[in-house]
């Protein structure tokens, strides 16, 4: 039996493709459920993280987690 989520950011409205379980951008395991617009937009915001901030844990102060949906450090 499959397990129907809602997109994770569907109140930012412009929803777009199936809602699937994906692996958190920010490498913590956990399974994100988005849309496939929103896992787009998502997946490129992680990438400029990653490229202004190799190996900080320490999150800038533009970094929203309701935003992204992760927070920036798990410490499990
Ligand atoms: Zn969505």
């Amino acid at each position: 039996m499959e397990e129907q989520r809602p997109c994770l950011n569907k109140a930012e409205k412009g929803c777009e493709g199936p809602v699937e379980g994906r692996p958190s951008y920010a490498g913590t395991g956990t399974l994100i459920w988005r849309c496939t617009a929103h896992d787009n937009k998502a997946y490129e915001a992680a990438q400029e993280t990653r490229t202004r901030y190799p190996d900080s844990s320490t999150p800038p102060g533009w970094f929203d987690p309701a935003a992204a949906g992760e927070r920036w450090d798990d410490e499990y």
